[in-house]
């Protein structure tokens, strides 16, 4: 994460106080931000998160659009506890668990036999690095082997995780700046489908997915196709634009120019998949089945460490006829902790039928904040799908220009947020110097389970933030 993201202080401003913090500079924990101060959490209940002081903040976007069951759910805690007691660990090399099993069995049940096996690790870089190692491999296996794909086509205001591999495919230029001569340079950014930014004045949906495919399309030559292993994205953009869909019929003319050239299509489903957009996986909205797809946040919703790949016949098959082994590993993958409680989570979905509620407490949140702020002249756009929405910051409504990069906007307005006269927890991002995009966003996504009055109560808690902190700016 990114140290000045953590730490918004505006020019001239006293720095945040959230009242019963940590000083991060007599903690011995190496933070993220070394100057900043930490509120200390000492318990969630429900959506609730409670302080060391008892002061409650409502968790509107589940940490990191992690939590999608609430806080302090027992029957996960149960679930884990068991599997904990039974065993804890899995030496991956001669074994695997019942509950690694079960939860690969219903992860690929779940894609009505489009994905053919999955994969755990702990966390969505690791999951994006296996992902892009996956196919190559796949493409040293194939018969005959076609070695010369080393390349990756992935899109500019993405993020993929924060290891080297994964940051060197993502396009957070904030998070790569510093680390850029440690990475591959084997990727070629394209722009993403950004309805709000990307399109142009009188451009049709149709015209401007056209244009898209077109780049995509020359960027395959301008590497050569037959160099190309896969093009990444996100099926709705997380943290890196604030929730950013792309258009119906946007992925399938990208789809297309893939298979035109032999190239895979990974779809990172990190941040918007396992429920988080109204469908257990986007790209079942998009009908587009991509050939490896990663999971993770809403995956175990916070209780473990867990995420995972889903990987299609045609990767499996080549494996299986070729060294019938994927070279990667960790220690912990597969952990049998991370998968009772992911297991544990998605039962409670499915039996509770929570994606529906995803789907009817997305709409009202959706048709609430537009009404609420829809209008604001510093709120330039709201976007999103499921219980995933979107607000971006313009200091210029007509025009859509964006805040300097150096006020931190939407961190600003989320620490604003955790003060006890609005106590809400959003989430923030933007703010990066790309070479297009960089506006300042904060994203909304509560648990599956909220309420209609929890959903008012954010809408309007939401509002008044947005409200007082530009009259208070300008
Ligand atoms: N991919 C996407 C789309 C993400 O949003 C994230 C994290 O925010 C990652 C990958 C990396 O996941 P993790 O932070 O669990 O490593």
């Amino acid at each position: 994460m990114v140290l000045r993201q953590i730490n918004p202080v505006r020019d001239g401003e006293e720095k945040a106080t959230h009242g019963g913090v940590v000083a991060a500079g007599g903690s011995s924990v190496l933070h993220r931000d070394l100057a900043h101060d930490f509120l200390p959490l000492k318990e969630g209940r429900g959506n609730h998160l409670v302080l060391d002081d008892g002061r409650k903040i409502f968790d509107a976007s589940g940490g990191a659009a992690v939590g999608c069951l609430g806080w302090g759910n027992e029957r996960v805690a149960q679930a884990v506890m068991k599997q904990m007691l039974a065993m804890p660990y899995c030496a991956t090399i001669y074994y695997t668990t019942k509950v690694q099993e079960e939860l690969c069995r219903f992860l690929v049940d779940s894609t009505n036999g489009k994905m053919s096996r999955a994969y755990i690790v702990n966390s969505g870089s690791e999951a994006m690095e296996a992902a892009v190692k996956l196919a190559r491999q796949y493409f040293l296996e194939l018969s005959p082997p076609q070695c010369q794909r080393t390349r990756f086509i992935s899109r500019k205001q993405s993020y993929h995780g924060i290891t080297l591999g994964a940051l060197a495919v993502g396009g957070h230029q904030f998070r790569r700046e510093k680390f850029k001569p440690l990475l591959m340079d084997n990727v070629t950014r394209i722009s993403p489908c950004n309805r709000y930014r990307g399109k142009k004045p009188g451009e049709t949906d149709e015209a401007y997915i056209v244009r898209l495919a077109e780049e995509l399309d020359q960027a395959f030559q301008a590497v050569g196709p037959e160099t190309v292993c896969a093009f990444v994205a996100e099926p709705i953009v997380g943290a890196a634009l604030g929730c950013v869909p792309a258009l119906p019929g946007y992925f399938k003319a990208m789809h297309a120019v893939c298979k035109k050239y032999g190239a895979l299509l990974i779809f990172d489903e990190v941040m918007c998949g396992m429920g988080r957009s109204g469908t257990l996986h986007a790209w079942e909205q998009e009908n587009v089945v991509p050939d490896i797809q990663t999971i993770g946040k809403c995956l175990g919703g916070g209780y473990q460490p867990v995420a995972g790949l889903l990987v299609n016949r045609r990767v499996v098959d080549v494996l299986m006829k070729g060294s019938s082994a994927f070279i990667h590993g960790h220690t912990y993958q597969g952990h049998p902790a991370g998968c009772a409680a992911a297991l544990e989570v998605q039962r409670i979905i499915k039996e509770e039928n929570l994606l529906r509620n995803v789907r009817a407490m997305g709409g009202l949140l959706s048709r609430r904040l537009k009404e609420r702020l829809g209008q604001h002249p510093n709120v330039g756009d709201i976007r999103g799908r499921g219980l995933f929405w979107g607000i971006e910051f313009v200091a210029d409504k007509a025009t859509k220009e964006p805040f300097p990069v150096h006020e931190h906007v939407a961190m600003a307005i989320a620490e604003r947020g955790l003060k006890p006269e609005y106590g809400i927890g959003v989430y923030p991002g933007g703010g990066s110097a790309d070479d297009c995009i960089r506006g300042d966003h904060i994203i909304i996504s509560p648990a599956f389970n909220v309420s209609a009055d929890e959903i008012e109560w954010i809408v309007e808690t939401v509002g008044r933030l947005i409200e007082d902190y530009f009259v208070d700016l300008l």
